[in-house]
């Protein structure tokens, strides 16, 4: 890796400022400061600039001029990220793409939408409701469309609906090199050559900054419920996972919670859930009695394997309220350990070792001696363990999370289902992927030959 990166001076400072305009630019240690760190405990790193490009033009005049001038440019969407991939760690410049929120066209007919990569999902999603549609992904952050293709967020509904992979049909990407370029198309099939669209799709900011993207939406569903089950033991709450998944119910979301976290849900948010282990559903369907079928077989599947509680609502103001406790379970999290620091484990494994990969988690917790929470979107085999640490526990935590993540990879998995690799995940690559590390290298340097492109993310 090239590690001879020049500084931004005064010099860069005015070309810049030529090619975005001086109200578009700050040095400032405020907005370099607000833009240091995202929601993770990665320790925050200061960019030198940030710029704030308003078209795509501008983003690829910023990248083409720091590509002549060995500058790092780390893009930046809302920050939300939980794995440090927005850190810019080698300062430079830090371009942000929150001047370009906007809808560029709605493409109802066709079930499409292109936006600019600044555009907030939750934004876009209250912009189609009147329209009947939605853009299905939904991380919980406030996370721009830029910023999720990036690091193929998912979120609950993944198990039903997939991931930011799933839901995009083209981008347009700015290179390192100044050039813009089209990848993927309209069409929902597509087959014309190499599929470049998923090569940036999850690559972090590090091979191109996408500057716009067409999306895929979906009707809104007509009808919809929300479930909430809690299990005495985590082992009948796993195996309603399995059995449900298994059924073709095919649920919207589908999710875990152990009973500790439900105990800090319920003190921090003032809640008086079930202290119990709890599975969190959603169910869509375009015919009411198809909703109510399913949600009797749902019942019957919690019933017979000993749920404690099962309650069930269409209404929509009420099923707002039964999520509510899931929705805000990493805020709580975050409040309760103030004083701590969280590490996240975000392993994803085939669905059918997701009651194995659950007792090795309540093992390994004993055994390192360390506490954790888990909160996993278990419909679709993704398991979050939130562990608190400082100096005292930190080896233990680290050991607790390599010994899960590894196991992870022994049985098909992966060490990261949405968060991406960022800063925490990196030391997993070369494990996870083997040879296939060195082809993504060669593709970096293909793409990015001056390491510019958000360094010190992807390769160990
Ligand atoms: C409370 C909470 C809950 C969350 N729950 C989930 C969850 O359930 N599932 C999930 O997947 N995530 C979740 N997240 C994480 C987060 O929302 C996602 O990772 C999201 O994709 C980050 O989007 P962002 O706009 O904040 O991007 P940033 O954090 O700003 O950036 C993300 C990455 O993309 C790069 N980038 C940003 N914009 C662009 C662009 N235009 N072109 C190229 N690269 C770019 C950055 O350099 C960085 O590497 C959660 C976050 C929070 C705070």
């Amino acid at each position: 890796m090239k590690k001879l990166y020049q500084p931004v001076t005064a010099a860069v400072l005015n070309e810049l400022v030529a090619l975005v305009g001086a109200e578009n630019l700050s040095t400032s240690e405020t907005d370099r400061g607000q833009r240091a760190f995202d929601v993770s405990s990665h320790a925050p790193h200061l960019s030198e600039v940030v710029v704030w490009p308003q078209t795509a033009a501008q983003i690829a005049a910023v990248l083409k001029y720091a590509n002549e001038q060995l500058i790092p440019v780390t893009a930046w969407g809302a920050g939300t990220s939980v794995e440090g991939n927005p850190i810019p760690l080698f300062g430079g410049i830090l371009l942000s793409t929150e001047k370009m929120p906007h809808t560029i066209q709605i493409h109802a007919d066709d079930l499409q939408v292109t936006v600019e990569a600044g555009k907030k999902y939750k934004d876009l999603n209250q912009e189609l409701e009147p329209l009947g549609l939605f853009f299905p992904p939904d991380p919980g952050g406030d996370a721009t469309i830029g910023g999720m293709l990036a690091n193929n967020a998912a979120g609950p509904k993944a198990v039903k609906y997939g991931a930011c992979k799933d839901n995009v049909l083209r981008c347009q990407v700015a290179l390192a090199d100044g050039r813009l370029i089209q990848v993927g198309s309209r069409s929902i099939k597509q087959s014309s050559g190499y599929d470049l669209l998923h090569l940036f799709v999850g690559s972090e900011g590090t091979l191109g900054v996408i500057t716009e993207a067409t999306l895929k939406l979906l009707p809104l569903p007509k009808f919809a419920s929300a479930v909430v089950a809690s299990f005495d033991s985590v082992d009948a709450a796993v195996q309603a996972v399995v059995k449900i998944k298994s059924s073709g119910l095919d649920p919207a979301a589908l999710e875990f919670i152990d009973a500790q976290t439900i105990d800090l849900i319920n003190q921090v948010g003032g809640l008086s859930l079930d202290q119990n282990h709890t599975l969190f559903m959603e169910f869509h369907a375009t015919h009411e009695a198809t909703l109510q079928l399913g949600l009797e077989k749902v019942k019957g599947i919690c019933t017979d394997l000993g749920a404690q509680t099962f309650t069930a609502t269409t209404d929509p103001a009420e099923r707002k309220q039964l999520w509510f406790g899931r929705h805000h379970a990493y805020d709580y999290a975050q409040q309760w350990y103030a004083d701590k620091k969280l590490l996240t484990l975000d392993a994803a494994i085939p669905i059918s070792h997701y009651p194995e990969i659950v007792t090795q988690i309540e093992q390994g917790l004993v055994k390192h001696q360390v506490s954790g929470h888990m909160l996993g979107h278990a419909g679709d085999g993704n398991m979050h363990v939130l562990l608190p640490y400082d100096d005292s526990n930190y080896d233990r935590a680290v050991a607790f999370h390599r010994e899960l993540i590894e196991r992870a990879l022994e049985l098909g998995g992966t060490a990261t289902g949405e968060h991406g690799v960022g800063i925490g995940k990196i030391g997993y690559m070369r494990q996870e992927h083997g040879p296939a590390l060195d082809v993504m290298r060669s593709i970096k340097e293909t793409l990015d030959p001056n390491y510019i492109l958000n360094p010190g993310k992807i390769f160990p």
